[in-house]
């Protein structure tokens, strides 16, 4: 199936226009947009299954059994609705509420079904199929569906490549590392950003939420927090160490609850007695594990 390159329509464009706008007020630098790519392939999830995939999503007895909180609605399907959900989960019939859930996050992912963003060469794959078919399910247009994906892949670029005044960027070998939870809280407050600016794109914004994941719900932590303070914490946290001692007060606070104090107590210890910033990142990496950083977040939050 043909993968073409794809040129973003006048609404697309306007909710770009907004991205780098906040962009440029706050000192980032304005690059070309990476490539984008519209893909007729089979979305990332169902790429292994047998079945028609799309059933999952034009099914309205399916998708009301797995999205259901009585248990006994699994029970109603048909073979083949059963064998399709086992191909989904891996020959396993969730039975719990809290299984079907963690799966319908899963199979309905913006970057398993919708959309990519590929850091090591940074470009962007839009997944027609997948947009369509959940377009549908949602009651939402596909156009501003697909807006809204390709809004949420542009903020995965914007917080790992987008260069900042200093021409910093996040390391691709630290921002392919990060935790989901992280890479998804940035891309989902830009695509949160522009949904405060139109009333359709909020619409379809919120409606894809209601059935992702926990990682794309953790902006909502930060939504709170204007978007000066939010830029300099990209800055501050993934970029830029040199910021590390004189943080504005509302940028501090957020960075006082994202990163556990000890690392940044050493962090900036080590910042006022050296400026080489791979010993820094080294020791910050070496005192905080990047698991261990998030779980403290998640406690914090
Ligand atoms: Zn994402």
């Amino acid at each position: 199936m043909p993968t073409t390159r794809y040129v973003p329509d006048t609404f697309e464009q306007e909710c770009i226009r907004l991205l780098f706008q906040w962009l440029s007020e706050h000192g980032f630098q304005n690059p070309d947009l990476p490539p984008i790519y519209y893909s007729l392939e089979t979305p990332p999830v169902f790429e292994k299954i047998s079945h028609d995939w799309q059933q999952f999503f034009t099914d309205d007895i399916l998708w009301e059994a797995l999205n259901s909180d009585n248990n006994s609605t699994i029970e109603t399907l048909t073979d083949s609705q059963k064998s399709l959900i086992k191909e989904l989960n891996d020959n396993v019939l969730p039975r719990g509420n809290q299984e079907r859930k963690i799966l319908v996050g899963r199979i309905v992912s913006i970057d398993t079904l919708l959309g990519r963003y590929y850091a090591d060469t940074p470009h962007i794959v839009l997944y027609a199929q997948g947009i369509t078919a959940y377009a549908k399910r949602l009651n939402v247009p596909t156009a501003i569906l697909r807006a809204v994906v390709l809004v949420h892949e542009i903020g995965h670029w914007i917080s790992h490549a987008v260069p900042d005044s200093r021409g910093e960027t996040w390391e691709t070998a630290d921002f392919t590392n990060e935790s989901a939870a992280l890479c998804e809280m940035w891309a989902q407050l830009f695509t949160y950003w522009v949904a405060e600016e139109n009333g359709d794109f909020k619409i379809a914004f919120e409606a894809l939420n209601n059935h992702q994941a926990d990682e794309y719900h953790t902006y909502n932590h930060v939504t709170h927090h204007d978007k000066t303070t939010m830029l300099y914490v990209l800055t501050y946290w993934h970029r830029c160490f040199p910021h590390l001692l004189n943080p504005p007060p509302p940028a501090e606070e957020v960075i006082n609850q994202l990163i556990p104090e000890t690392p940044l107590r050493i962090a900036r210890n080590i910042y006022e007695d050296c400026f080489n910033k791979d010993i820094l990142k080294r020791k910050l990496i070496e005192s905080a594990p990047t698991k261990e950083r998030i779980t403290t977040i998640f406690d914090m939050w």
